[in-house]
């Protein structure tokens, strides 16, 4: 089975599907959304995704939707692809209804998804590291909940790679380094690693999170502190961390590098051991 699309509970080609109008996804950016990639024919931290989800949906007042559901859908999207290698964009919109700011009479929400195969575009990226720029954070106070509004994310991704960068890093006005534009961060100086804690001003990312399990068995110390750009740039090794970008090592930010120019011991080791993590 090729690459498909799932719409409240019906298969079909990625083409073929089609949302109404109406959705408040379309018209407000009133949705949430998960990706989800498979390894060797496993779904990849399945569960803390579906915990995330839930998280999000309570945070925006969605009415309770059952994550046995959800799971079950995801399951069978996944087995009716039958691909090993694949991305699951997954996106519940509160629902349909005539335009009106306010969602008091809203029901029904609607449940969409793709199943796409993953083609390995950053192996070469992974070896040599990223170039990366900073911008100013422009975006909303709730970057903890997982949601479509992605404009921000969306204009600085293209201004990174019209510079010739790979990403931008998205920074406070006093100079506090966040997040990337789909990806979290990490600085390590002298073998500590440090990123930005949990605050609404984040995503809570699964990836950030299997990494720092993964220092803890390897008693590396990681501090969830706030760091500044200088910090940044003065640091031995930077790199970004994400469902699909997984450990990628930035050794190239705005006019400086990092360390010396190449990916240094400590991103590679946590890539290998991710990808560990994953193959068990
Ligand atoms: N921050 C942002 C803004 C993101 O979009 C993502 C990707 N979902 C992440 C961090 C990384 O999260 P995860 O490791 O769960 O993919």
């Amino acid at each position: 089975m090729p690459e498909l699309a799932y719409i409240n509970g019906q298969f079909c080609s990625i083409e073929q599907a089609m949302v109404p109008l109406e959705d408040r996804g379309y018209q407000f950016g009133d949705a949430v959304y998960e990706v989800i990639v498979s390894y060797n024919g496993c779904l990849f931290c399945l569960e803390e995704h579906l915990i995330r989800l839930e998280r999000s949906m309570q945070e925006l007042l969605f009415p309770p939707i059952s994550l046995e559901m959800i799971r079950n859908a995801i399951c069978d999207l996944f087995d009716r692809a039958n691909l090993a290698r694949a991305e699951i964009y997954l996106q519940i919109s509160r629902g349909v209804a005539p335009r009106k700011h306010a969602f008091m009479n809203t029901k029904d929400f609607q449940f969409v998804m793709t199943i796409r195969r993953i083609e390995e575009k950053l192996t070469t990226l992974r070896e040599k590291g990223a170039a990366a720029i900073t911008l100013e954070d422009f975006r909303w106070g709730r970057c903890d909940i997982k949601t479509v509004q992605l404009l921000p994310n969306v204009l600085a991704k293209q201004k990174a790679l019209d510079a010739g960068a790979f990403d931008a890093i998205f920074v406070t006005k006093e100079g506090v380094v966040r997040e990337a534009t789909s990806s979290n961060i990490f600085i390590v100086i002298d073998g500590r690693l440090i990123t930005h804690p949990l605050t609404p001003n984040i995503l809570s990312g699964i990836t950030r999170l299997v990494i720092i399990d993964i220092c803890k068995d390897l008693s590396i110390p990681v501090e969830e502190q706030f760091y500044s750009t200088d910090d940044m740039y003065l640091s031995n090794e930077v790199f970004l961390t994400g469902t699909t970008t997984e450990v990628l090592p930035v050794v190239h930010i705005d006019k400086n590098r990092i360390g010396d120019g190449k990916v240094g011991p400590v991103s590679k080791k946590l890539y290998q051991e991710l990808r560990g993590r994953i193959e068990g």
